[in-house]
């Protein structure tokens, strides 16, 4: 299997392999940057076609989230973990536990918490067998648990924040926006933005998922292939990765993109194809750092969930310095927010206030 020749592979520190035959584990672990603390990032469960696929994602992954953790100035460098199976069938207290012990073998270098496929409760299982575990229950008011619902807060606050810059509005009233998945995080940004008064067009492979919003918000199904192309204000991935590559920019219709999912760009390219196109493009691991936030915070202990709030209230100013940065430079938004994440990788981190 190759690593270090892979694209993906940027200078990872560590990229290891796990396997419990007991339980049918198999995961992978990598670890792109300590510099500024351990790697912390998510685990995603998901049945990967093949090793090499899921080699691909973790490497993506980690990456993204030593971007992600710089920008938001956590004491985290980056790291994830992918399980591959399928989290609607495979899915057992015991492998969680395992991937407990295989996180724990790590010694601190790595803390997990959920991600796609992952939820509250097996974290809790994977932290029978490690401390380096986060995103589990709380107290109410506390900081912590289901980190879903916080980044959903930060993408909207950065819906908003590109509407301003791009559209000169300070409300959505009115506005059309297309959310390509509504899991974890889409379910509560559709909630949102709704309450704001945008009209929320969705698409789900999953059918109760969809039903649940187009019930609960008076959203608006459209099929899977149609979400990317429809007349919208804004565009809001929020299922998974490499959604916007050259076929799918030609075919968009979106004045803005500003989602959840990560590494939506399939290429860095694709950036300055959007660019042409007049689309206002918030930078993925920006905009969507609200999770992380929480899960550091819930790390570190002794925080209360309005301190997480008012960190994630961060995130419009950090996208509005990138989108003035970048047309000031007349560059995309995607090389703007990587080189200033790249400047504060080498710098050391505000640490957190408990
Ligand atoms: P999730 O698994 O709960 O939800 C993803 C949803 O997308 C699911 O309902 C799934 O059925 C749907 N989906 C999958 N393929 C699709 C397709 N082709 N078209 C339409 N829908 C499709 O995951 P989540 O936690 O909501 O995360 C969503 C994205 O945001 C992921 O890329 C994740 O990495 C990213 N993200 C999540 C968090 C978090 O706190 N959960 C934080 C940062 C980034």
């Amino acid at each position: 299997m190759e690593v270090f020749d892979r694209p993906e592979f940027d200078g990872h520190e560590l990229v290891s392999f796990g396997h419990d035959p007991a339980t049918g584990l198999k995961a992978i672990i990598a670890l792109h940057s300590t510099a500024l603390g351990p790697a912390a990032g998510g685990c995603r469960m998901w049945p990967y076609a093949s090793t090499a696929e899921a080699v691909a994602d973790v490497l993506r992954l980690s990456r993204g989230m030593s971007y992600k953790n710089a920008m938001a100035q956590l004491p985290f460098g980056g790291g994830k973990a992918v399980i591959i199976g399928d989290a609607r069938k495979a899915k057992t207290p015991e492998l969680f536990e395992a991937f407990g012990r295989f996180v724990e073998s790590h010694g601190g270098r790595y803390i997990t918490a959920e991600d796609v496929g992952t939820t509250t409760t097996d974290m809790s299982n994977v932290a029978r067998a490690t401390r380096y575990v986060s995103g589990l229950g709380r107290a109410p008011g506390e900081a912590g648990g289901d980190p879903g619902p916080q980044t959903a807060l930060g993408v909207f606050l950065g819906i908003k924040a590109a509407v301003k810059f791009k559209l000169g509005r300070a409300d959505l009233a009115g506005l059309s926006v297309a959310v390509q998945g509504v899991g974890g995080v889409g379910y509560h940004l559709c909630g949102m933005l709704a309450g704001e008064g945008a009209r929320v067009l969705v698409a789900d492979v999953h059918a109760a998922a969809l039903e649940l919003v187009c019930r609960e918000f008076k959203a608006t199904a459209v099929s899977v292939d149609e979400i990317l192309s429809r007349d919208v204000d804004v565009l809001a991935p929020c299922a998974l990765g490499a959604v916007l590559d050259a076929s799918s920019i030609a075919r968009l219709r979106t004045r803005i993109i500003a989602g959840a999912a990560n590494n939506q760009l399939a290429q860095g390219q694709d950036g300055t194809a959007l660019s042409a196109a007049g689309i206002l493009y918030a930078p993925d691991y920006v905009i969507n750092a609200g999770g992380i936030i929480s899960v550091a915070r819930e790390y570190y202990g002794g925080a209360t969930q309005a301190q997480v709030t008012t960190e994630i209230h961060g995130i419009p100013q950090r996208l509005t310095e990138i989108f003035e940065r970048a047309r000031r430079e007349n560059r995309t938004t995607n090389a703007v927010a990587d080189q200033m994440a790249r400047e504060r990788l080498t710098r050391r981190p505000q640490l957190l206030v408990a």
